[in-house]
């Protein structure tokens, strides 16, 4: 074939208008808004400018929506700064004419959640969004990155956006993934193994058959987190497991234009013979299920790991960083993962917050209690929904988990859900820096399954011994 180009490369041309300065103006398909967008409308406002094209941006409320005690809607947000955010957010939605999906829609959920849902998010879409998660969508094959607010006010008035090219890179999963291991375990294993920083400057593809055979839940879970690798893109090739996951949905094609749709997106994948800036490749059977340790996601080790000692590291800058993250999460150098006793435990976000894992929770959960308070947070209405037609909710509250509203809640605790100082929690989210869950909060990220054997041990755990 004649140059062979990645779906990268193809992504990034077909949304290319023109390059200055070496910067490209890129079209942009979908923009994803949610409360701290306010700033842009602000912004818009300020300036008189107009939304170009309103049918193509989305507002969701997520951040700030209480996770129970929505029977009042917003009048029962106590906090009027948390209320306003979402009043005023909503307000400047309906006032701008986007489509929103507000705190009392049927559809409510997280931003990250809802689109691909409803078909918003289709293969080969240029999407943006005011969240660093945006790249979850890239599991669609689409080129999906979070923006600042300023860059997103520019969206709203213009339907482009001035960007630098990112280098390629390929991360290749080979193999069959082991009893108890899952697509979060597979994504905390490649940051360990690349570390924070591995993927600055790059899109990644995800590639392999260990890829292939996730479902797209998985897949959104692992290029979700290829922000905290250090790439701003994660994505990967559509396939007919997307497509029948797109098919029928409210947004999606529909008759000849799906027809027509499909031949676009088959064409979508990466030639034979393309070539990448970088590549990884990772060993699937090799992946247990993982759990951080530490204030960065890199800080991740097997659940039957011990916390490392930073006495046997050589390089002085990254033995500082270990001992700042032993003193800040209270730990001990040596002690067994699973000694570490928990507090709470989260099991939600855009992450971990889906149908799928809920579910896996919940085949975990019916073996036991909590011992601590844990809360199940569903990624969306429609979520919740699901769950309880399959009677999910009943197996977590039998078990003394807590069933809660849609919400990103305490995955970044700004809606009022958070952490006491010194607590320390289990969480599916995605983000485990000092504070992340509320101030003096300690976190360790792990899968649903993870967190609710962990939930009914009290400490961290390792589910393989309790799903046998
Ligand atoms: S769940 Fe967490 S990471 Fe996801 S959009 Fe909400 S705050 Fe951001």
């Amino acid at each position: 074939m004649n140059n062979p180009q990645s779906i990268i490369e193809k992504l990034w041309n077909s949304h290319h208008i023109l390059t200055d300065e070496g910067e490209s103006l890129m079209y942009v398909d979908v923009a994803l808004a949610q409360e701290n967008t306010l700033h842009a409308f602000t912004e818009l406002e300020k300036t008189g400018r107009k939304v170009l094209k309103p049918s193509q941006i989305y507002a969701f409320t997520d951040h700030y929506v209480p996770t129970t005690g929505r029977a009042k809607g917003t009048d029962g947000i106590p906090d009027a700064g948390i209320r306003n955010m979402v009043i005023d957010m909503q307000d400047m939605a309906n006032k701008y004419g986007v489509t929103l999906f507000g705190m009392a829609h049927e559809q409510q959920g997280i931003m990250h959640i809802v689109p691909p849902e409803q078909g918003i998010i289709q293969p080969g879409l240029f999407v943006i969004g005011n969240d660093s998660h945006t790249s979850t969508h890239g599991a669609f094959g689409c080129l999906a990155y979070g923006v600042g607010a300023s860059e997103f006010a520019h969206v709203m008035a213009t339907q482009a956006l001035w960007q630098r090219k990112p280098k390629a890179m390929r991360v290749t999963i080979e193999g069959e993934l082991g009893f108890g291991v899952t697509a979060k375990d597979v994504i905390l294993a490649l940051i360990a193994q690349i570390g924070v920083d591995g993927a600055t400057g790059h899109a990644i593809e995800y590639a392999g058959s260990t890829i292939r055979n996730l479902s797209m839940e998985g897949r959104m879970t692992i290029c979700n987190m290829s922000i905290e690798a250090g790439a701003r893109v994660g994505l990967i090739a559509p396939d007919d497991k997307t497509f029948a996951y797109v098919e029928g949905r409210p947004y999606a094609p529909k008759g000849k234009a799906w027809t027509q749709a499909l031949e676009a997106w088959r064409a979508l994948a990466t030639d034979e013979g393309a070539t990448f800036d970088k590549e990884v490749k990772l060993d699937a059977s090799k992946i247990a299920p993982t759990a951080t340790w530490g204030i960065s996601p890199e800080q991740a080790l097997p659940v039957t790991g011990v916390v490392p000692d930073p006495a046997g590291i050589k390089d002085a800058k990254k033995r500082a960083e270990y001992e700042t993250a032993i003193e800040y999460m209270g730990l001990r150098a040596g002690m067994a993962l699973q000694d570490i006793q928990l507090d709470r435990v989260f099991i939600g976000s855009c992450t971990n917050g889906r149908i799928e894992d809920l579910r896996a929770a919940a085949a975990v959960a019916k073996h036991g209690k909590a011992k601590v308070m844990t809360w199940v947070v569903p990624g969306s209405m429609a979520v919740k929904r699901q769950a309880e037609d399959e009677g999910l909710d009943k197996v977590f509250t039998d078990a003394g988990f807590e069933w809660r509203d849609p919400g990103c809640s305490l995955c970044t605790a700004i809606n009022g859900d958070n952490l006491q100082p010194g607590e320390r929690c289990a969480s599916t989210s995605n983000r485990n820096f000092r504070n992340r869950q509320g101030p003096g909060g300690r976190t360790h990220l792990l899968s649903p399954a993870m967190a609710a054997a962990a939930a009914i041990k009290g400490h961290l755990a390792d589910v393989r011994e309790i799903i046998k």
